[in-house]
C-alpha cells in the first residue's frame, strides 16, 4: 500500500477517525475526513473514555491497549498541551471476591502496574469516598480523558497539517471499479480517494453489507450522566458495584452503571437523575451536585469482542477501523494504520484482529 501523496478519505470524526487522520497527515499524506454529524457526535462522545487494558481480555488484545497506554503519552507530547489526559489511575472494587486474586496474578505477571489496596490506602487516594470498601485493586498506569475535546484537539491539529476536515458531509455510497474501492458519493458530491479507511462506528456494518462482506457488531447501548462543574473530588476513575465515575478536567463528574451495556432505558433523564443521586451517596461533598445532560451511546462491539483493523477481505483498497475501547486504542490505532497504509508495514500487534476472520 505504498506511496507518499496519495489522497486517503476516512470516513468517521470519531476518535478513531481523527486518530487516524492526523497520523496519516502527520506523514505526509493527503487526506480528506468526512463525517454526517458533529466531531464525536456518536460513540466517542457517550463514551466514559478510560484509557486502559485491564481485565477479562485476552493476552493478545491485553497487549494491544498496553500500547495504546504508552501511546498517549507520545500522542500528549507530540500535541503539546492540547490533549488533556488524567493519569490518576483506576481503583476498583466492582469484581466477584473470587476474581480479584487471580486477576491481580494474571496481569501482575503480564507486567501490568496494579495492587491490591486496603482501606486506608484507598481512603488517602481517595478522601471523598463516603465508605472506602476494605480494599480495591489500584491500577496505577490507567488515565482517562474528555472524549469530546481529546477528538476536537485532534481535528484541530490534523486541520493544521492540511487534512480537510468536512462536517455535515454524509457518504451515501462507495464508487467500486474491478474489485477496488476508488471513491465515494457523498451529499457534497463524488469524491475520488487511492484509499479510503472506515471508522463510521456502528454505521460500519451496514457499508460493509453493502460492499459484499461480514462485519458483525455487537452495538451495546450505554448511558452516562454528566454533572456540572463540581470543584475537585476525584483524582482518578473509580468503579464501584453498581457505579463508575470520573472527574473530568473541566470539573464534570461523569457516570455509569456497567461497562457492559444492557437495554435502553425507558426515561434515561430519570436514569441520569438516579446515577446523580448515586454519586452523591457515594462521595462527601456533592451535596449540591446537579446534573447537566444525560448521553447514550451504542458501542461499536465487533461480535467477537475484538477490535476489526485493516484491509477489507476481498475488496482492495478499502482500510477498516471499528472496535470498542476505541479511546483506548485510539494512538495505537491511528499510527499502526498510517503505516500499514503508506509504508505497505503489517503490524504484527494486529494480525489477531483482521477483519477477515468474519469471513464464512
Ligand atoms: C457508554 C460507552 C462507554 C465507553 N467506555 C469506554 C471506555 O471507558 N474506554 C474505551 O476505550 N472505550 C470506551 N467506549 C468505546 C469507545 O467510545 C468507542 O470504541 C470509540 O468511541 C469508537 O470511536 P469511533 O471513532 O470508531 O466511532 P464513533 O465515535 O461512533 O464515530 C463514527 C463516526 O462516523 C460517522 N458516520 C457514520 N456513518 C457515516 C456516514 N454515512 N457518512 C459520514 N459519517 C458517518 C458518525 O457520525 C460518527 O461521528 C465506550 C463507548 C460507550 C458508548
Amino acid at each position: 500500500m505504498a506511496g507518499s501523496r496519495q489522497h486517503i478519505v476516512v470516513i468517521g470524526a470519531g476518535i478513531l477517525g481523527a486518530s487516524i487522520a492526523y497520523h496519516l497527515a502527520r506523514r505526509g499524506a493527503r487526506v480528506t475526513l468526512l463525517d454526517r454529524g458533529p466531531p464525536a457526535g456518536e460513540a466517542t462522545g457517550a463514551s466514559f473514555a478510560w484509557i486502559n487494558a485491564s481485565f477479562r481480555n485476552p493476552k493478545p488484545y491485553y497487549d494491544l491497549r498496553m500500547v495504546g497506554l504508552q501511546e498517549y503519552r507520545r500522542l500528549e507530547a507530540e500535541l503539546a498541551g492540547r490533549l488533556v489526559v488524567t493519569w490518576g489511575g483506576g481503583l476498583n472494587w466492582d469484581l466477584e471476591e473470587a476474581e480479584i486474586d487471580p486477576l491481580v496474578r494474571q496481569h501482575a505477571a503480564w507486567g501490568y502496574d496494579l495492587r491490591i489496596v486496603g482501606r486506608d490506602e484507598i481512603r488517602s487516594l481517595e478522601p471523598k469516598l463516603a465508605a472506602p470498601p476494605e480494599r480495591a485493586i489500584f491500577s496505577a498506569c490507567e488515565g482517562a480523558l474528555a472524549p469530546v475535546a481529546a477528538t476536537e484537539a485532534l481535528l484541530a491539529v490534523a486541520a493544521d497539517l492540511g487534512v480537510e476536515v468536512r462536517i455535515g458531509d454524509e457518504v451515501s455510497d462507495f464508487l467500486v471499479n474491478q474489485g477496488r474501492v476508488i471513491g465515494l458519493e457523498t451529499t457534497g458530491g463524488s469524491l475520488e480517494a487511492d484509499y479510503v479507511v472506515l471508522a463510521a462506528g456502528v454505521a460500519s456494518a451496514g457499508f460493509a453489507a453493502r460492499l459484499g462482506f461480514e462485519l458483525p457488531l455487537q452495538s451495546s447501548p450505554g448511558l452516562l450522566v454528566h454533572s456540572r462543574p463540581m470543584p475537585p473530588l476525584l483524582g482518578r476513575v473509580v468503579e464501584s458495584p453498581g457505579l463508575h465515575m470520573k472527574q473530568d478536567p473541566d470539573g464534570r463528574l461523569v457516570a455509569g452503571t456497567s461497562f457492559g451495556g444492557g437495554p435502553v432505558p425507558n426515561d434515561p433523564e430519570a436514569e441520569g437523575q438516579r446515577l446523580i443521586d448515586r454519586i452523591k451517596a457515594a462521595l462527601s461533598g456533592t451535596e449540591r451536585l446537579e446534573m447537566e445532560r444525560v448521553t447514550l451511546g451504542l458501542r461499536p462491539i465487533p461480535e467477537d469482542g475484538l477490535p476489526a483493523i485493516g484491509p477489507a477481505p476481498g475488496l482492495e483498497g478499502l482500510y477498516l477501523a471499528v472496535m470498542h475501547s476505541g479511546i483506548t486504542l485510539a494512538p495505537a490505532v491511528g499510527r499502526f494504520a498510517a503505516m500499514e497504509l503508506l509504508d505497505g508495514a503489517e503490524v504484527e500487534l494486529l494480525s489477531p484482529f483482521r477483519p477477515d476472520r468474519f469471513a464464512a
